[in-house]
């Protein structure tokens, strides 16, 4: 397999050719909301690097680090937790981690989601170390660059106007403190620094507050644009990604690359940027609540298969994830064959790319999800599917829950409730039990042609008899998982 072959590869042997002992990668991302897509492809991406990373050479050190930017402002009341708007709008404006969980049950209304991202990060098997960006500052990690950046403020207030294309307010600084009063963040402006004593008078515009801090009392964010540079100089960042946003001319991108090359005299971690996650065309939101959130997902597809469907595309195309029922039987059935793509025959290029996804989140395909499907909905009893089939346990529960939860697609939602039929009955009849589902399958048509009747019309007065419904699963394989002989005595 070489980079032409997956975008992972690509980004992975780039990183090897840095011939360093160490490759650390980041991310980032702003836990604002509970989970969605797009979230998990800002884990999922730089995990994908990490496993092809280990596949190459399983010596190599590789350091994951996943920042969860909880000292962003909290300026949204998400879909989930509308009924506690009054408490959350009066933290609004506070750093998600000094804002308080509104049904308190979490130290902080950060909290509530980081905790939500670990256990959803883990069911993805990921090797990313979660990190709050609160720490970094308390540590004192951000504070000789906020120093340096205030330093040389007009310098660096040029190259952010520049790389933007924006002309910033009078009175811009790189600190964005938080008021020793009421707490906000988005409110403050810091009106004096004194580099000798690394000190910042800053007044608050919502409550009015004036005030004097220290940067080591660690009151403070650096603004957005000089943030995300200065975490990837701690970390020693080799490699991070962001949405086409951060990426596109006079996105934070360009800022982070000249503020690494002008400011901080380094190279900038190699970049890579991605495509949304979409649902029918819009963009998956927090706030606005659209698309499934991702702890709901998965507990009717397992997350290896969610992880190789926003792996299977090119980095920078838009995704396009709808997870109605029987988009999601498509994706899993997609998954399975996936597993059969033998890397040594002539491949066309999807096809490549959905070999690396799979091998990526691979798991050995027993029976396939749909055909357990079949015959849980048949017999709605393990015991009895398993004189059938071959089960694997681990499809059973996100079939119970498709039970559940009415997820289950039309078709294989169904009861058998045969009736005694008057017509085709010496078709019926010419069924054995020696006969495959293709078999049965094909004698539908063949007698189809040999009385003229189109087989579309046969394939409906069989699902009434069967199940009492116009349409079902395949009818072969329905009437293999019931029983040839079983059916006969049912209906003929
Ligand atoms: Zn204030």
């Amino acid at each position: 397999m070489d980079s032409l072959w997956h975008w992972s590869i690509r980004l992975a042997d780039n990183l090897i050719r840095l011939n360093k002992n160490r490759i650390v990668i980041t991310a980032g991302i702003t836990p604002s909301g509970p989970v969605h897509l797009g979230s998990v492809c800002e884990f999922l991406f730089p995990e994908a690097i990490y496993r092809v990373l280990k596949m190459r050479n399983n010596q190599i050190d590789v350091k994951m680090y996943f920042i969860a930017d909880v000292l962003d402002a909290l300026d949204s009341v998400t879909a989930d937790l509308q009924d506690y708007e009054s408490v959350i709008k009066e933290d609004m404006g506070k750093p998600l981690i000094l804002a308080r969980d509104p049904k308190g049950i979490y130290r902080s209304y950060a909290e509530r989601y980081v905790e939500e991202l670990r256990q959803i990060m883990r069911m993805f098997n990921s090797h990313l170390e979660l990190i709050l960006v609160s720490d970094l500052y308390e540590r004192g990690m951000f504070d000789k660059y906020t120093d340096l950046y205030m330093r040389q403020i007009d310098r660096v207030k040029e190259i952010v106007q520049k790389t933007s294309g924006r002309e910033l307010p009078h009175g811009w600084t790189p600190i964005m403190a938080i008021c020793g009063r009421c707490g906000r963040i988005d409110r403050t402006r810091v009106l004096f620094y004194d580099p000798s004593v690394q000190e910042y008078e800053y007044r608050c515009d919502s409550c009015g507050h004036t005030d004097r801090a220290k940067l080591e009392d660690h009151k403070y964010k650096l603004q957005w644009r000089l943030h995300w540079p200065t975490w990837q100089t701690i970390l020693e960042s080799d490699i991070e990604g962001g949405g086409v946003d951060h990426f596109t001319k006079g996105g934070s991108r360009d800022t982070a690359v000249a503020i690494h090359r002008e400011i901080l005299n380094r190279e900038p971690p190699i970049g890579y940027k991605y495509g949304f996650v979409l649902l029918d065309g819009k963009k998956y939101s927090k706030s606005k609540g659209i698309g499934m959130y991702v702890r709901d997902m998965l507990k009717i597809v397992p997350p290896e298969i969610v992880a190789y469907h926003l792996l299977k595309y090119d980095l920078e195309e838009n995704i396009d994830f709808n997870p109605t029922k029987d988009k999601i039987l498509n994706m899993i059935d997609d998954y399975e064959s996936a597993s059969q793509i033998d890397p040594t025959s002539e491949l066309s290029r999807a096809e490549r790319k959905k070999y690396v996804a799979f091998n990526l989140f691979r798991r050995d395909i027993k029976v396939s999800f749909r055909e357990m499907l079949l015959y849980y909905s048949v017999y709605r009893d393990w015991n009895k599917v398993r004189n059938h089939i071959e089960l694997d346990e681990y499809y059973m529960s996100y079939i119970e829950n498709w039970y559940r939860t009415g997820f289950v697609p039309e078709d294989y939602d169904f009861t058998y409730r045969p009736s005694k039929i008057d017509e085709y009955k010496d078709l019926v009849s010419s069924w054995h039990s020696g006969m495959s589902a293709l078999d049965i399958h094909n004698s539908i048509y063949d007698y189809s042609q040999k009385i003229s009747v189109p087989a579309q019309e046969i394939f409906r007065y069989l699902y009434r008899a069967l199940i009492g419904k116009d349409r079902g699963p395949r009818m072969g394989k329905l009437i293999y998982a019931l029983g040839v002989d079983r059916v006969k005595d049912d209906i003929l």
